[in-house]
């Protein structure tokens, strides 16, 4: 994605923030979260922008080695399986992300937000980023995925995921994308308060993968409260979202923390 169209897509988050914060009525109240949001945000995006060069040498050394140069597909081919592809290693990913304690230290940064909106869309640890980068570049090296395929991806999967996050009402939308996307309430059912992590609607783009291997959780009505029971009686400040990895939540510990740190 180059700068400018980067640009775009922001600015049309913010329009659409003003917006559904003005819907709701909530526009002041919620400056501090969104200000917390974005700077968490601006920190995924810098560290993505760092090393955005090693994607870049990954195309150029799959091109030459990866599996589908092994198998002579053609270019039109690869860019078609390697959106795909990527779609299900994000998928693998993610549930990797859920299931081992070390990945969700970082992934829990993304569920911690209880007042989920846009600004929470790419609320990600830099650690998470740079483990996503790393796993995506192998993926590119080991089958070859062309540049075309990562930018059609994002291309698809930038506003598909501010949808997902955004507060505003889109009762057409949720039938039309449901054959084939993860829907906003789908996702929005990920982000359900729950006493554990949620182990349902993983995908990122394509809701195949969760179909296929039995994750989708029936989507009907949007869930009544988002974030994480193990950060009870925890103010999460911008400062807590970058400790998180290294941090205990022991609900008491972290209820105990909050109330000397008022006194
Ligand atoms: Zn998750
Ligand atoms: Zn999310």
């Amino acid at each position: 994605m180059n700068a400018s169209t980067a640009i775009a897509m922001y600015g049309a988050a913010l329009l659409v923030w003003c917006i559904e914060c003005r819907q709701s009525g909530i526009f002041r109240t919620r400056l501090p979260h969104a200000a917390r949001n974005v700077a968490v945000t601006a920190m995924a995006i810098a560290t993505g922008g760092l090393l955005a060069s090693a994607v870049a040498f990954g195309t150029r050394v799959g091109g030459h080695w990866g599996l589908f140069e092994k198998l002579q597909f053609t270019p039109t081919l690869r860019i078609f399986i390697g959106i795909f592809a990527i779609d299900f290693v994000e998928y693998l990913r993610h549930r990797l992300s859920h299931a081992v304690p070390f990945l969700w230290r970082f992934h829990r940064v993304h569920h911690a937000d209880e007042e989920l909106d846009i600004t929470s869309t790419f609320v990600f640890h830099p650690g998470e980023v740079v483990l996503t980068i790393a796993l995506r570049v192998g993926a590119i090296v080991l089958l070859g995925i062309p540049v075309e395929s990562l930018l059609i991806y994002q291309a698809i999967a930038t506003p598909l995921a501010f949808a997902q996050h955004s507060l505003l009402k889109l009762p057409w939308l949720e039938p039309t994308l449901r054959p084939v996307f993860v829907t906003p309430i789908a996702h929005k059912i990920h982000h359900e308060r729950t006493e554990g992590a949620i182990h349902a609607n993983f995908g990122t783009v394509f809701i195949w993968w969760d179909y296929i291997w039995r994750t989708h959780q029936n989507v009907g009505a949007l869930p009544q409260k988002y974030g994480l029971a193990e950060l009870d009686g925890t103010s999460i400040t911008f400062e807590r979202l970058l400790c998180m990895p290294s941090m205990s939540f022991d609900k008491q510990i972290a209820a105990t923390h909050d109330r000397s740190s008022e006194t």
